[in-house]
């Protein structure tokens, strides 16, 4: 490919509204543009890096077994009702009418669509196990798109599928991705991790995550210094033990505290930690008031409490409803003589008594809580979030948090859809049974996004060979030179002939234009050719990652190539 002939309109600037890394140097390489709020057109480089991770995806997907199909984008609404979801997605789901007043929606995932498919194909026991899987552009509503193809509306996802005849197969059919998912993140050059995902109320090891270790993410990991143990923070256990301790004979003392109404003001107001401190939390969980307790100095963790009430929706209290069950404004809640049935406390709180909470009266608190004396708890549970100082639930050793990027996840659905939409096949025996199902997905243009937050310097993106957009540029230095331009030709041939996907510079520009550029569109192998070095017999070549330059002679070009291109790809972990 010559740059003369590919259009890659390199930038100076970075878009105003860029935030992380990777958006602003796809802008500025010439990769994405912005069509509206997180929707992009992938141009001609960043189409090439995305379709090469894609490719990875499809052959390791294949090798495990998978069958690649392609589903409609649109989908009628009546699927979605009949798995139930077209009343709980919520807005991400962007819903329409056609011509005829019938209801659709755009994929943000095909369960519906695939169940569909398969309860109207397949009859027999001898048809499973079946895993089927597209890559295809999918749309969420997203409340916040940012961030370019990290978190867009429209976006390529690889999804899959599985559907086997017991839970021992869907065992099978999970490793199965999950190893493939192995496979293809370290084909790609990534610094990733998987890790223990939320599964919902099920519990239980349903679901792991993919996650690329970035600063910029928007997830945050857990992972044990001692043991392989890693985990979304969402998901991982808080271990509490210790023996109970809520013994007290101290009466209960209202104490005014004028206008301290978070744990930090009243803390100090008070003189005492955070840690004497009760906050109490009101939510609505499916349309009902609950009243979560966690120590003053931590953080509750909103999806154990999720999970813990078994609600499809839980939401912060308003302050009217602050008002109307506590009879006091935000700020004062505590747990004695609220007006909630149902209060559920963090276990830490069993190890410790005599807590200062909200009294439910305008600038007042209480001293001196009991939560067995003074309180008609629901009980304890693990609530809260881990924090570093936490030990790691499965050996006890110590916590480290990291940030990451979610680039995929394989997740155990069980019968959920086709339990909804009948979904059966008819074992040995003739009897009709309901299939098992995995779901498998990977954020095929967040890939590339994350691997560019992962690899990048002050002068741009440094792409693993793998999803390059190009293993390898040719910079002509001197392109109204013959001799030059020969000798580039020559080598383009024969990196082709070696089966390097390689782009020539050749465009008229200056030299320092060139290096620029090469630099900031992050092709690993940048060779450079002019008469000054041609007349030293040399090619000088540059690793972008390390950025070291040596000179390859060009008399046995050849085999000196070869050998420097194993530097390159070794330094990247690829053999
Ligand atoms: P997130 O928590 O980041 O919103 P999700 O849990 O909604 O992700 P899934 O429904 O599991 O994601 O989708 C599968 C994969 O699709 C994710 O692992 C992620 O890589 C990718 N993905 C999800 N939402 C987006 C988005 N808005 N833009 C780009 N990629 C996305
Ligand atoms: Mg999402």
């Amino acid at each position: 490919m010559r740059w003369s002939r590919f259009y890659i309109p390199t930038l100076k600037e970075a878009p105003s509204d860029a935030e992380v890394i990777s958006h602003k140097l796809m802008t500025r390489a010439g990769m994405i543009r912005k069509l509206t709020s997180g929707t992009y057109t992938y141009m001609p480089l960043g189409l090439r890096s995305i379709s090469k991770a894609a490719e990875i995806v499809r052959q390791e997907m294949d090798r495990a077994g998978a069958n690649e199909l392609s589903m409609p984008m649109v989908q009628p609404a009546d699927l979605w009702q009949e798995s139930g979801r077209w009343d709980f997605y919520g807005p991400e789901l962007l819903r329409f009418k056609d011509r005829h007043q019938r209801d659709y929606c755009l994929g943000p995932t095909h369960e519906e669509v695939i169940t569909d498919i398969v309860r109207g194909e397949v009859r027999s026991y001898r048809q499973l196990p079946m895993n089927l899987y597209q890559i295809q552009t999918k749309f969420r509503d997203e409340i916040r798109p940012r961030f370019g193809l990290m978190r867009g509306r429209e976006f390529i996802m690889k999804d899959a599928y599985s559907f086997d005849r017991d839970q021992a197969g869907l065992d099978a059919s999970y490793i199965a991705m999950y190893d493939a998912y192995m496979a293809i993140f370290t084909r790609m050059a990534l610094n990733f991790r998987p890790v223990e995902a939320d599964s919902g109320s099920i519990g239980g090891s349903f679901s792991h995550e993919f996650m690329v270790l970035a600063e910029t993410g928007e997830d945050t990991v857990v992972v044990c210094k001692d043991c392989t143990y890693a985990a979304n923070i969402e998901r991982a256990e808080v271990l509490c033990t210790g023996d109970e301790c809520d013994r007290l004979d101290t009466p209960l003392e209202e104490v005014s505290t004028p206008g301290k109404c978070t744990v930090a003001d009243v803390a100090a107001f008070l003189g005492v930690s955070e840690a004497a401190i009760i906050k109490t939390l009101l939510y609505v969980a499916d349309g009902e008031p609950v009243v979560a307790l966690v120590r003053g100095d931590r953080e509750l963790n909103d999806v154990k409490l999720k999970n813990l009430l078994h609600a499809d929706t839980l939401e912060m209290a308003s302050p009217e409803q602050v008002q109307q069950w506590t009879g006091a404004p935000v700020g004062f809640a505590g747990p004695v003589n609220i007006k909630v049935s149902r209060i559920v406390a963090d276990n830490e709180l069993r190890l410790a008594t005599d807590w200062i909470t909200g009294a439910n009266k305008g600038d007042m608190h209480l001293k001196h809580v009991s939560l067995k004396r003074d309180v008609k708890l629901s009980g304890f549970a693990d609530l809260r979030l881990i924090t570093e100082g936490d030990t790691c639930p499965k050996c006890g050793g110590a916590i480290a948090l990291t940030k990451g990027i979610e680039v995929g996840h394989v997740f155990k659905l069980g019968t959920k859809y086709s339990e909804a939409m009948n979904c059966k096949y008819v074992d040995e025996d003739g009897r009709d049974q309901t299939m098992i199902m995995g779901c498998y997905g990977i954020g095929v243009s967040r890939v590339v996004a994350s691997c560019i937050e992962q690899n990048n310097d002050k002068d741009g993106i440094m792409f693993p060979p793998p999803i390059a957009p190009f293993e390898a540029i040719v910079l002509n230095l001197d392109t109204r030179t013959d001799d030059v331009c020969a000798k580039v030709d020559e080598i383009y041939a024969l990196l082709k002939e070696q089966g390097v996907d390689v782009l020539v510079d050749d465009r008229e520009e200056r030299p320092g234009v060139k290096f620029k550029d090469a630099d900031l569109i992050g092709i690993p192998m940048q060779l450079v050719v002019g008469g000054k070095g041609l007349g030293r017999g040399i090619i000088e070549v540059k690793d972008r990652r390390t950025g070291e330059k040596s000179e390859l002679p060009v008399d046995g070009f050849a085999e000196a190539f070869t050998a420097w291109k194993k530097t390159v790809y070794a330094g990247w972990g690829i053999n």
